[in-house]
């Protein structure tokens, strides 16, 4: 999904989908959604987070929920983990129960089909998605999490900073940090 999002998360995305074989990746462009941090009247929203997009799950799933009755597919899949609970009221149990029944209300097609919204990583904390992508064999060299433009991390932007916690606190190293050799 897209929200002006950044080169370097859609070459991330791009390279990851092609290693794992994806037959069809798409991207969907929502120029309009705005991150608090960009909003004219960010004021009104006080207290959240500057990466916040008011209702992002709501419209995302929608969309996903669009695409999967045109191809049949019956899962939606979410990468949320455990430290966006809390913050993000659209990332609740509450939220994702009452969404997937309005999805299955609003189609008889992913009714029958008994689409469902998958959170695998609901769970764990970043540094246990980290920890559980090594063990995968997950291409972690291919992941990006700078909220910034560019083709290196910025290392100074929250997305890079909760990266570098995560790594941390899983004790991997990160193949992004350059080491001298
Ligand atoms: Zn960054």
């Amino acid at each position: 999904m897209l929200h002006g999002m950044a080169e370097g998360e859609l070459r991330a995305a791009t390279a990851i989908a092609r290693r794992a074989g994806v037959l069809e990746h798409r991207f969907f462009s929502v120029p309009e959604l705005r991150e608090l941090g960009d909003m004219r009247t960010p004021r009104r929203l006080a207290g959240m987070p500057r990466a916040y997009i008011p209702m992002k799950n709501a419209i995302y799933y929608s969309v996903a929920a669009s695409f999967a009755e045109e191809v049949g597919a019956t899962r939606l899949i979410g990468g949320h983990n455990l430290d966006d609970k809390g913050v993000y009221e659209d990332t609740s149990e509450r939220f994702f129960a009452s969404m997937q029944s309005a999805l299955r209300e609003g189609s008889e097609r992913l009714r029958a089909g008994r689409l469902s919204i998958w959170r695998p990583l609901r769970r764990l904390d970043k540094a246990a998605v980290v920890t559980m992508a090594a063990e995968l064999g997950v291409p972690l060299e291919l992941t990006w999490s700078c909220h910034r433009e560019g083709t290196k991390p910025c290392w100074r932007c929250s997305g890079c900073i909760q990266r570098k916690k995560a790594f941390r606190e899983a004790g991997i190293a990160d193949p992004l940090v350059k080491r001298p050799v």
